[in-house]
């Protein structure tokens, strides 16, 4: 998806890869064997310091779980990076695995939205936006320049989500690098 936008794209296994990196998307996957190999390979810290330079991250469905600062069902440490609590495999049988439609804010038409396995967003902190709901929980959310998902953009034609990662990802004006205006 990112290459069909024009995008150039590696995939980040160490954290020299990240160098040079204006984003980083974390994939679905299984968090928890996630979580281990990013420990393993130093990436949790340069992950971390990679956000609080003011860099993108977007993680979509497992990757939302450890972009999460509380993690439930079962509890399991993570990034922290975005202030919410995420109940892992929550929207049980009936939409574990499905392709559902619903409002967003990115566009005027519904978004599609493919969920494997998903986490619930429980709740979120005040300041982070909600940019899409499904079911009455938030599905897409972001605050300053770290984006959730709950679903898979990158399994839809739609680039809509993956546009707004791409011009998160190029804008100098994220978290903790305001641009100065002038009065
Ligand atoms: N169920 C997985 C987890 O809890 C996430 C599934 C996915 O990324 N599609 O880690």
């Amino acid at each position: 998806m990112l290459q069909s936008l024009g995008a150039e794209t590696i995939e980040v296994r160490t954290p020299a890869d990240l160098q040079g990196c204006d984003g980083l998307i974390l994939p679905g996957g299984e968090s928890t064997t996630q979580l281990q190999f990013l420990q393993e390979e130093g990436l949790e810290t340069a992950i971390k310091k990679f956000a609080a330079t003011g860099h993108t991250v977007f993680g979509t469905c497992a990757g939302a779980i450890l972009l999460a600062t509380h993690v439930k069902k079962p509890e399991q440490s993570s990034l922290g990076l975005l202030d919410m609590t995420v109940l892992r495999n929550a929207y049980g049988r009936q939409v574990a695995s499905d392709v559902f439609f619903s409002p967003s804010s990115l566009k005027a038409e519904p978004l599609e939205m493919v969920f494997i396995r998903g986490p619930v967003i429980e709740s979120v902190a005040p300041g982070v936006q909600v940019l899409a709901e499904y079911a009455g929980k938030p599905a897409l959310v972001q605050k300053d320049k770290i984006m959730a998902a709950t679903f898979h953009p990158e399994l839809t034609d739609d680039p809509t989500v993956h546009q707004h990662f791409l011009a998160l990802a190029s804008s100098q004006n994220g978290n903790g690098h305001q641009r100065r205006s002038r009065k």
